[in-house]
């Protein structure tokens, strides 16, 4: 008699990109499909590599990536990402090779879920003729403003003529400015960079797309993004609310902050934090610290090591005076347990770069944000959060204003009724009939039929 195996046997593979923010959601994604009965395996390169001791649940495969002594920093992203893709691919696919000759015993690779920037994973999987879907880790708003940015320089609206029309709004994407843009608007962009992006919006031969992003927040833009991609969607976010509290984090964090929050008053911290890449400049630094010291509001202050450009201990470069001036009303740590921090009741406000899980995390709680976004999806999402979603509000000059405007004024207030009301709506996607819990069910039956 013929066996059936139950579905659930399933293997599902996935190939992260090793830096924080699109670790997290890869994490999140495999814990969602786990609780779903599928088998999760995480092929991730040794740089950054996760920590496997908080998975016992996972497997984990290292690829080679030759990047030890590599310069993994902000500004050399791009060699990082081309190495990363030439480095990996033999390793993938011995792995590859290794579970489908398994398969028998453990179970089936039903797909590769992975980050487009990993685009080696496409071409072994084409080459063994195994599925595969893409993991968007931003916003349908944001991937939406590439295809505009493109669109722009076909039609030689960009390079603005100058620097003075960055405030205008770009036709049809209200209320996105041209400053807001992914890429510089007033200078031609390098040719290694549109390959990059053109790259990173290439689905290649994907069946489909998972978003860690909600319907009500993202609707018209995904509509829109359907026409463009022709595979299904499944919105399934915030991931972090899909799958169980794990640490994802690639540094150590300092938990004694939380004890630190326990004495405060509910609402009355200012939580502080430019996630994982963004840089400072000294002057920005030490507008920053004196902000939060004038604005007389407690705050926790996310100072990361490598916070400060051109150097790997930000914290010794803290103004003189500083930390005896706050003495008592400020934490300073380099980096913090943030959703644990988010939840807390007296957490009342974020200033923030709006990096896509930073911002998912902050609403989920109802915290209003102060946006200062750097670069990237960022300078899209606080337009988002300050323009459609308004709970927060973006940061034009004076921090200590801010701080106050959102901790104590009267704007503060309405935004975070606000903020706690979208924190309801986005707690109803995830339940039963929402719109994330109903795309979750689609996701697991298109993987079970997969072929
Ligand atoms: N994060 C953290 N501790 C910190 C700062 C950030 O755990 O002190 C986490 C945060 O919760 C988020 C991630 O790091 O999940 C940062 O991702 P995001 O997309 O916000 O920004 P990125 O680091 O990619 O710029």
């Amino acid at each position: 008699m013929e066996t059936i195996r139950p579905k659930r046997t399933r293997r599902v593979v996935l190939v992260p990109y090793p830096y924080q923010g699109h670790m997290t959601p890869m994490l999140q994604l495999g814990s969602i499909l786990h609780s779903k009965g599928f088998s999760i395996i995480i092929a991730h390169t040794k740089f950054n590599s996760p920590n496997p001791s908080n998975y016992p649940e996972f497997t984990f495969l290292p690829l080679s990536d030759n990047m030890e002594g590599f310069d993994t920093s902000l500004w050399n992203m791009l060699n990082v990402i081309s190495t990363i893709n030439t480095q990996c691919e033999a390793s993938f696919h011995d792995y590859m090779v290794q579970l489908i000759d398994e398969e028998e015993v453990l179970g089936e690779v039903a797909c590769i879920i992975y980050d487009s920037i990993m685009h080696f994973v496409d071409v072994v999987a084409t080459h063994l003729k195994i599925p595969t879907m893409v993991l968007r880790t931003n916003t349908a708003a944001y991937m939406h403003s590439h295809i505009t940015f493109f669109q722009l320089l076909e039609d030689k609206a960009i390079p603005l003529s100058s620097e003075s029309r960055l405030q205008d709004i770009v036709p049809k994407l209200h209320p996105l400015r041209f400053k807001d843009l992914p890429l510089p608007a007033t200078s031609e962009t390098p040719q290694n960079i549109l390959d990059f992006l053109h790259s990173y919006m290439d689905i290649r031969s994907s069946s489909a797309i998972i978003w860690n992003t909600i319907d009500i927040l993202d609707h018209s833009k995904l509509h829109q993004l359907k026409q463009h991609w022709k595979v299904p969607f499944f919105p399934i976010g915030p991931f972090h609310k899909m799958s169980p509290p794990k640490s994802t984090s690639l540094m150590k964090e300092d938990t004694s902050c939380l004890s630190w929050l326990d004495k405060q008053a509910p609402d009355s911290v200012i939580y502080v934090s430019l996630g994982s890449l963004a840089i400072i400049d000294q002057k920005e630094l030490d507008e920053m610290a004196w902000g939060l010291a004038k604005s007389e509001q407690p705050f926790l202050w996310v100072v990361r090591p490598s916070l400060l450009n051109g150097s790997d201990q930000a914290n010794e470069f803290l103004p003189k005076d500083f930390v005896k001036v706050t003495k008592g009303r400020g934490c300073i740590v380099s980096w913090a347990p943030q959703k644990k921090v988010l939840e807390h009741t007296s957490v009342g406000g974020f200033l923030s770069h709006c990096g896509w899980n930073s911002t998912l995390e902050s609403i989920c709680e109802g915290v209003p944000m102060i946006c200062r976004p750097c670069f990237s999806d960022q300078m899209v999402t606080a337009r988002y959060l300050s323009h459609v979603w308004r709970v927060g509000i973006e940061l034009e000059g004076c921090i200590e204003e801010a701080v106050r405007k959102v901790m104590v004024g009267e704007e503060g207030k309405e935004m975070r009724q606000r903020a706690v009301n979208m924190k309801r709506e986005l707690e109803d996607s995830v339940k039963g009939g929402g719109s994330s819990h109903e795309s979750l069910e689609g996701l697991v039956e298109f993987i079970d039929l997969i072929e």
